[in-house]
């Protein structure tokens, strides 16, 4: 489950707006704390427990996630492919690349797909980290989404690394973030290999499934190419995609 984050890959890019987005962050972000949490309160009931399921519960339903974007080179591809096939899927972003790249997030959201809060960072030792940390991480990703695409629901939270506590869902659930597992782990962020990603696929989905790859984080040509042949056969089998719930 341990992820090397440090390889993460800074791909050169021209950022878009980052000062007005700080600015405002600077300006905001913590202050409207309560504010956020009451109206998500009022609009919704989340729970804290993690969700690793689609929201069809019954029928042959998949839902693909993709974590560590966006990226300017891979993020693309992925829509790309998505749209071909004519599918949603879930993207759970990291602050510090949605600054970076905010007009991705907004082709992510325009192009139909949700939104997952996956921390400003990465950081795999959130569990032991103070309230404030926590609160910074996973509120500030948030904040820095609700800046790029101002009155989209930013659904989900994912744990970096899967290292959840009950304190960190419990704190993710206040803020409306509904915790997002997984039941199907590819590991291609480790390149093991089309094939191996396709096989993951192969022997641990079961209907109602939630598929985790990486569109961001290194390289992900391997995520790209296995993404490809995995849609395509799981259409064949009669698979529909849909969202976690
Ligand atoms: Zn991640």
């Amino acid at each position: 489950m341990v992820k090397d984050f440090s390889k993460f890959e800074q791909v050169k890019s021209q950022p878009e707006n980052i000062s007005s987005i700080n600015q405002k962050l600077s300006s905001e972000a913590y202050r409207t704390d309560s504010k956020l949490v009451s109206k998500n309160n009022q609009q919704k009931t989340v729970s804290n427990a993690i969700q690793d399921h689609t929201e069809h519960k019954t029928g042959k339903w998949v839902a693909l996630t993709f974590d560590d974007g966006p990226s300017p080179v891979y993020t693309p591809k992925v829509l790309a492919i998505l749209h071909k096939f004519n599918i949603k899927a879930t993207f759970c972003i990291i602050g510090e690349e949605a600054k970076r790249f905010p007009y991705l997030v907004k082709d992510i959201v325009s192009s139909g797909n949700k939104l997952c809060d996956h921390t400003m960072t990465h950081d795999e030792r959130l569990p032991s980290k103070s309230d404030k940390v926590i609160k910074e991480e996973i509120l500030g990703d948030k904040h820095v989404l609700e800046q790029i695409v101002p009155n989209t629901p930013i659904d989900y939270y994912r744990a970096p690394g899967g290292a959840w506590s009950p304190r960190v869902r419990e704190q993710a659930a206040s803020w409306g973030l509904e915790p997002l597992g997984w039941s199907v782990d590819t590991r291609d962020w480790a390149r093991p290999g089309v094939t191996s990603i396709l096989n993951a696929v192969k022997t641990e989905l079961r209907p109602g499934g939630v598929i985790l790859m990486h569109d961001g984080g290194g390289n992900r040509d391997q995520s790209i190419s296995a993404l490809k042949q995995i849609i395509p056969n799981l259409q064949k089998q009669g698979y529909k995609f849909d969202f976690p719930g």
